[in-house]
């Protein structure tokens, strides 16, 4: 059986990794808890989810999934990206993070407020070698919160399949069915489908 450590300890994250990945037979270690967090430096979505994965390598001696995921507002040429977590600020609030986006795109009308999700998935092995996988979820950034469900940027955004709803207004079944981060988990299942 193969096994993998993996990054994250959103206990959410590893439930949706588990239900998918256990039905390759593939085993996933949480990630060992007296670990410190990397300090997330890359300025890209994968130089970040690879530079978790081989960090857990690093420590594990096992083989290793991270992923990393970033909000990409096409009016901000692409900002917050890659540091959606921390736009308003270090250990800034979701609630911070968003009242920052909607005042940005204040002036901006309905057209240009394009906007997608992008989600990397890495694996890294204790050989050396390492890949990464990307969902992508295109959307729009509403003018006002919408909705009460799901975290984060989700109350402003409002995928093009969504028939004018937000992510905060889907439930959770719907939102994981065809969220970025799904999509990238898919494309991981094909790779490792393929190779495990
Ligand atoms: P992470 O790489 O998954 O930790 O995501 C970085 C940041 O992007 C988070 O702090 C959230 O602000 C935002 N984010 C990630 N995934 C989602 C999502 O599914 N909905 C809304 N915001 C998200």
């Amino acid at each position: 059986m193969t096994t993998f450590v993996l990054a994250t300890a959103n206990p959410h994250k590893t439930e949706e990794m588990r239900a998918v990945l256990g039905e390759l037979g593939i085993q996933l270690l949480p990630r060992p808890s007296d670990l410190p967090d990397v300090e997330e430096n890359e300025v890209t979505l994968e130089g970040n989810a690879l530079l978790k994965a081989r960090a857990l390598v690093h420590a594990t001696g096992h083989a290793a999934i991270a992923d990393d995921t970033g909000l990409f507002v096409d009016a901000l040429s692409g900002r917050p990206g890659v540091f959606s977590a921390r736009y308003a600020g270090e250990n800034a609030t979701y609630d911070a993070n968003v009242a920052k986006l909607l005042g940005e795109l204040v002036d901006v009308p309905a057209i240009d407020r394009g906007a997608s999700f992008r989600t990397v998935i890495a694996v890294a092995y204790p050989s050396g070698m390492s890949m990464c996988v990307e969902g992508v979820l295109e959307g729009r950034i509403t003018t006002a919160r919408r909705g009460e469900n799901g975290f984060g940027y989700d109350p402003v955004f409002e995928p093009t399949s969504a028939g004018g709803r937000t992510l905060a207004e889907l439930s959770s079944r719907e939102k994981n069915e065809n969220s970025h981060r799904s999509r990238a988990l898919r494309s991981l299942v094909e790779v490792l489908g393929t190779s495990s």
